[in-house]
């Protein structure tokens, strides 16, 4: 008897032999492809570069600074 514990949904199984479970350890083939997905999106994971350079930012707010002055003499 193997018991094991699936990593996806933490079903907890038992089964006579590994040919009773094709996806072990998963419970199940939908949990196995679950687990294939995130492993998927993780290995194409790219890091979101900042495209927009925060210069233009500064620059917009650069335009609308009023000069101030108004000092009493
Ligand atoms: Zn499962």
């Amino acid at each position: 008897m193997i018991r094991g514990r699936c990593p996806i949904c933490s079903k907890t199984f038992s089964i006579a032999t590994l040919d009773d479970l094709p996806p072990f350890p998963f419970c199940s083939d939908r949990c196995r492809l679950i687990d294939l997905g995130r492993w998927i999106d993780g290995a194409y994971a790219v890091p979101v570069g900042s495209s927009a350079s925060p210069e233009a930012e500064d620059e917009a707010s650069a335009v609308e600074r009023v000069a101030d002055d108004d000092e009493p003499d």
